[in-house]
């Protein structure tokens, strides 16, 4: 997301050792495992690192030490809380260039991605600490005073996906630690070892047992859900998996929050300047390679430009380059790993049967999960291509000539994550923002947010909020207390 921040800064990288080793953290301690998962480099499909698979032992002593250590962490003074989560930041930002070259061996991203995430989830956690935890009074009388206190939770369970592992583990690590929670993260099996590192970064800043980070296969992140020292679960991927993450979590009335998948519209009306929007529409969409969760995944344009704006799309998908994101110049890199591959291609193939004219980007590398950018021309609304969050770079282009109708199909979804309006006239956009079923919008920008400003996800995007003081809230509890004034 563009959140993550262009700092600016001259990026230099540095290659990851090919004999380096990951290690679980454990109550501040690097605990190893028997078993194995490999990491492939999904510009080459090859395995490049193996990372340590946390079984059902591991993840109890992770609870426990989570557990014991929320004691003391809990009763810590909030203000030294915020200065370990501010110390963990600047390593995280001093290690950047490390992080960033494993970040883009594993996840795929092009380096300066990869960098603007570590050094965005370094400025994330550290704006975070600017949120301070209210207390409400909503009584005070001269008989008595009723207070209105956050207070934590107990043990979190994070659960993170492949696309922005980084940021979106701190986006659950930072507020989960600063109300006072412990914290037991899982990165997903895809991308697990920039996380790991991070945990080994900090293993010495928070107390032990304050932050762990475990990681596993497939089976790990059921028997969190299901685990019954985690007081919360904090969840981040697909839609089909917060479902069973919300059914498991019921069992015991563990307190949840979903951020999901959702299948964006942007609308583009006729007022706009073409040439000038193309670029950012073009970014909105295939930003990571089109695997953002807020990308834009369906672009409704406006009969009067759209054979304009197609192919000034078009050009920029033949144009822009795709590779191997540690070369110099590439602007998108592959998709992420096979399965995921394996289903944009799918639909494409899908797309390509059912006659829909496909607009295809340049030529990519033979080698990786590499897809050609691919534009698909004013294709029915109830192809699959439309109807599904692809979550890779295949953008269906929507042609529309009236504001009540493309409002009623850009809301035609279960999804209600983000959106887009284009237009010259502001008043006009917002208007139509007002009538957009998600959870956030933007007019004319796109992949916007910021550390004090909710993402919430609305229909089957979400159940929840993370970000800004509603966020941090989710990570506590209400507490009234009623407290009597002396002599009544
Ligand atoms: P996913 O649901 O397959 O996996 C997400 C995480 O859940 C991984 O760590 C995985 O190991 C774990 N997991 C898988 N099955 C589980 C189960 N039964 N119980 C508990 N944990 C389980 O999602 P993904 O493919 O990694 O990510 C892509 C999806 O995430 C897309 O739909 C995207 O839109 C969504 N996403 C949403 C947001 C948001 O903020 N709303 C942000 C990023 C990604």
């Amino acid at each position: 997301m563009d959140s993550e921040g262009d700092h600016g800064e001259e990026i230099t990288f540095m290659s990851t050792p090919s004999n380096q080793t990951y290690a679980l953290t454990i109550d501040g301690q690097a605990v190893r495992t028997a078993a194995m998962i490999d990491v492939r480099n999904p510009a080459t499909g090859e395995v490049f690192a193996q990372a340590p698979a946390a079984g059902a032992d591991d993840l109890d002593r992770a609870v426990a030490a989570a557990s014991h250590a929320f004691e003391q962490w809990s009763r810590t003074p909030v203000a030294e809380r915020k200065a370990l989560l501010v110390k963990a930041a600047r390593i995280i930002d001093d290690h950047a260039d490390e992080l960033a070259a494993l970040f883009t061996r594993e996840q795929g991203r092009p380096l300066p991605g990869a960098a603007a995430e570590i050094k965005g989830a370094a400025m994330w956690l550290k704006a975070g600490t600017m949120l301070d935890i209210p207390v409400e009074v909503t009584e005070d009388t001269a008989t008595r005073r009723i207070e209105v206190h956050h207070v934590p939770l107990g043990v979190v369970c994070a659960i993170v996906p492949w696309n922005f592992p980084v940021l979106l583990a701190i986006w659950k690590i930072g507020p989960a630690l600063l109300a006072g929670n412990t914290i037991v993260v899982k990165p997903s099996p895809f991308t697990p070892l920039t996380t790991l590192r991070i945990g080994e970064l900090l293993a010495d800043v928070f107390p032990p047992g304050v932050l762990n980070v475990i990681c596993g296969g497939d089976e790990l992140g059921p028997l969190m859900t299901a685990h019954k020292g985690f007081a919360k679960i904090s969840f981040t991927g697909s839609t089909a998996t917060g479902r069973r993450v919300m059914e498991s979590a019921a069992r015991d009335l563990k307190r949840i929050t979903l951020e999901l998948g959702g299948n964006d519209a942007a609308i583009v009306l006729p007022d706009v300047d073409v040439d000038a929007v193309a670029a950012q529409l073009f970014e909105g969409a295939f930003h990571n390679t089109a695997q953002v969760c807020v990308a834009t995944k369906r672009l409704f344009i406006h009969e009067d430009i759209y054979d304009r704006l197609r192919d000034r799309l078009h050009q920029l998908a033949k144009d822009l380059p795709v590779g191997d994101g540690t070369q110099q110049g590439v602007r998108y890199g592959p998709v992420q790993n096979e399965p995921q591959y394996r289903r944009v291609v799918g639909l494409i193939e899908e797309a390509r049967r059912e006659g829909l004219t496909l607009l295809e980007g340049g030529a990519v590398p033979e080698r990786g999960y590499f897809v050609p950018l691919t534009l698909v021309d004013n294709p029915p609304d109830d192809a699959r291509v439309v109807t599904e969050e692809a979550f890779g770079p295949v953008l269906p282009l929507l042609k529309f000539s009236d504001i009540d109708d493309v409002v009623r199909r850009a809301n035609d979804t279960e999804y209600g994550l983000a959106g887009a309006v284009w237009s010259a006239d502001v008043e006009q956009a917002v208007a139509i923002a007002h009538r957009l079923d998600t959870g956030t919008v933007w007019i004319n920008q796109n992949l916007q947010s910021t550390p004090f400003t909710p993402l919430a996800g609305a229909k089957q995007s979400g159940f929840g909020q993370e970000n800004g003081l509603p966020g941090l809230l989710e990570f506590t509890r209400p507490k009234a207390i009623y407290i009597p004034k002396a002599g009544k």
